[in-house]
């Protein structure tokens, strides 16, 4: 069973995005937060025990060279998966099975929960986020 899983989508933008999570889906969004260390504006809503993470393209960010690759639309970016004990224990057990990270250790992500990112080359195309137990 998977307790914890999240999946980051990226938009144009939160604010335009949100009515259709909100009104349409009838979901909550329940946290907004700007993460500067990646340039990244998130918004966070729940479906039981999935998380939806809302990814705003800032200048500079990943994000916008997703959002650019994808002819100018958003998407799906990436899926997260909590980790039993600690994200270095689960990035370092990973590398051992010969699984490319892109992240050599942890670091801050939203909610401020320790979060690293395997590469989507060594996990089937998609990027995948480790991250710790909220
Ligand atoms: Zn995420």
């Amino acid at each position: 069973k998977i307790s914890h899983i999240e999946t980051g989508i990226a938009v144009k933008s939160i604010e335009e995005a949100l009515p259709y999570y909100e009104n349409v889906l009838g979901l909550k969004c329940y946290n907004i937060e700007t993460v500067e260390d990646q340039k990244v504006k998130t918004a966070f809503l729940k479906v039981g025990d999935v998380k939806i993470e809302l990814l705003e393209l800032q200048a500079e960010s990943t994000i916008a060279k997703f959002i650019e690759k994808n002819n100018g639309n958003g998407g799906m970016h990436h899926l997260a998966f909590a980790v039993e004990d600690s994200v270095a224990n689960a990035l370092a057990e990973a590398e051992t099975t010969g699984i490319r990270p892109i992240d050599k250790a942890p670091r801050k992500g939203a909610e401020g929960l320790q979060i690293a990112f395997l590469h989507p080359k060594s996990t089937l195309g998609v990027l995948t986020e480790l991250c710790e137990k909220p």
